[in-house]
């Protein structure tokens, strides 16, 4: 049995396999990968999300586990609220990094999870999927999550686009969302190396319409990163990445290592009861 939907007619999905069917017979094939690409059609994702380049130094960049940390503090989260037979979504889920690490915690303690991903790149989804975890991948928009109402238990949102109202419809009753986000101090010293006036960023309000707040953890820790090249794919990671100039580019190229701060807060909501 598959969550995700028919994006033409909204119907359930059901593998038959190496396609999703609906009872409609709209088909849509999986990729050799094994995700299967719910965009609609009229939006290709070709000019949408991370390009090859970016995704494949965010991959490296993670695998050398510089955001472990927080990766395991997420593993942490989600382990105290999923249950056998959990349905989590990872809503904007890049190359799948999180989405992964999440599915094999489960898996380690014997807690049978459904697992899903989506992200608007189809070329991220492609990457997740080859990681061969047993997670359900899907080229889609996080505004048009392709899955039933009230389905989900846990939703993630990692640095991802958000979309409170899609993702209220898509967790059931009492459903937990947990989202990272950087903290204040996070990538300070990267930023103080190449802005002349860096600044610190902007904590927001925990309040969220449709959640009721109820946990907020901060993940701090210093990376020591050794080579330029790491330094690239972290600032390639940030959206400092595309408002900055020629002089700012220069001084990053020229950053042989780096001491920085990793600042993070992961917070947890419960979706809260309609009237
Ligand atoms: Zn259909």
């Amino acid at each position: 049995m598959s969550m995700f939907i028919c994006p033409v007619c909204g119907e359930k999905l059901e593998i038959s396999g190496k396609s999703y069917i609906c009872t409609k017979r709209h088909t849509f094939d999986m990729a050799k990968s094994g995700y299967v690409n719910l965009l609609p059609t009229n939006n290709s994702g070709s000019v949408h999300g991370d390009n090859k380049l970016m995704l494949r130094a965010r991959r490296e960049f993670l695998e050398k586990g510089y955001y472990k940390p927080l990766c395991d503090a997420v593993c942490s989260s989600v382990a105290k609220y999923c249950h056998n037979g959990s349905i989590i979504l990872d809503a904007g889920c890049g190359e799948g990094y999180y989405t992964t690490a999440v599915k094999a915690i489960s898996d380690q303690s014997e807690i049978a999870v459904d697992m899903y991903g989506i992200d608007i790149s189809k070329d991220a989804v492609d990457m997740a999927a080859k990681r061969k975890s047993g997670v359900n991948f899907a080229a889609a928009s996080v505004f048009h999550i392709p899955v039933m109402t009230e389905s989900c238990d846990i939703l993630l949102t990692m640095f991802a686009p958000y979309c409170g109202e899609e993702y209220c419809r898509v967790l059931k009753k009492d459903g937990i969302m947990i989202m990272a986000i950087p903290s204040e101090n996070h990538l300070w010293e990267l930023k103080s190396k190449i802005y002349d006036t860096p600044y610190k960023n902007e904590v927001k309000n925990y309040q969220l319409e449709g959640f009721e707040f109820m946990d907020s953890e901060k993940i701090r820790y210093t990376m020591e990163i050794p080579e330029n090249s790491d330094i690239l794919s972290l600032f390639s990671m940030t959206p400092y990445y595309y408002k900055t100039g020629k002089i700012e580019q220069q001084r990053l190229n020229e950053l042989k290592s780096l001491v920085t701060q990793a600042d993070f807060e992961l917070l947890t909501y419960k979706k809260t009861a309609k009237d």
